[in-house]
């Protein structure tokens, strides 16, 4: 993701409390309230200006989305989307996905979803790649049980290393796509980096995995 520096962004991000949950470490076994219903939650980690997140909520209101991402330049322009057409069912966190059991309770969250994730590619910077054995322990400990977990990526290598990933660690694989503009998966909402690369010619790779407790 291009940087640009934002330095209004934190005083934005914090203005809007609203939308983005201000120490969300208070809200550990409570998002049901914030939402103020009981619908399941899906998480998007690395959620960047949000085009996917508030897609995915205007298109299922019964579902409740959170939004995860580091870099306050970019999830800005999340809550500015979210300002511009509002869903009462979006919410937005400026943290580290390192640190996501702080913010959720076990069972929680129904569905994380992992979209145009880093790469990584070095092998040295393996444990940063978001489908590393220890996030997929750090998604564990927040899904209900029997959770998924839904990633798309333009990156083979990614995408290759993320299925051994989950294979090794034990996950059920429920769906594959090695081209997914050119399959009958209906109801894709495409993200920003989605546009981009499908724009350039580039094909889109899709998985579902399934925790098996
Ligand atoms: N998902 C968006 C899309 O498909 O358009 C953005 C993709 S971008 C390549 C990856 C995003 O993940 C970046 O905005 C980055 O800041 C964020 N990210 C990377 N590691 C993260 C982490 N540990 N916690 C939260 N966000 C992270």
């Amino acid at each position: 993701m291009r940087l640009r520096n934002k330095p209004w962004a934190k005083d934005m991000l914090r203005e809007n409390d609203q939308y983005v949950i201000q120490d969300p470490e208070l809200q550990k076994g409570k998002w049901n309230e914030v939402f103020g219903n009981n619908n399941p939650i899906h998480i998007e980690v690395g959620t960047g200006k949000g085009k996917f997140i508030t897609g995915m909520a205007k298109a299922n209101p019964s579902i409740n989305y959170i939004g995860v991402e580091l870099q306050d330049s970019v999830i800005v322009g999340a809550l500015e989307r979210i300002l511009e057409d509002p869903s009462p069912n979006v919410k937005l966190l400026n943290q580290n996905a390192e640190e996501l059991t702080t913010f959720f309770e076990q069972g929680e969250i129904s569905r994380v979803y992992l979209n145009f994730s880093d790469p990584w590619p070095k092998n040295r910077h393996e444990k940063r790649r978001l489908t590393y054995k220890t996030y997929l322990d750090r998604y564990k400990e927040l899904l209900i049980k029997n959770g998924e977990i839904h990633f798309k990526t333009d990156n083979q290598g990614l995408f290759e290393y993320s299925l051994k990933s989950f294979s090794e660690y034990g996950l059920l694989l429920k769906f594959v796509s090695l081209d997914l503009h050119n399959s009958d998966f209906e109801g894709n909402i495409m993200t920003e980096y989605e546009e981009k690369f499908s724009a350039k010619g580039q094909r889109i790779y899709r998985s579902e995995v399934q925790y098996r407790s």
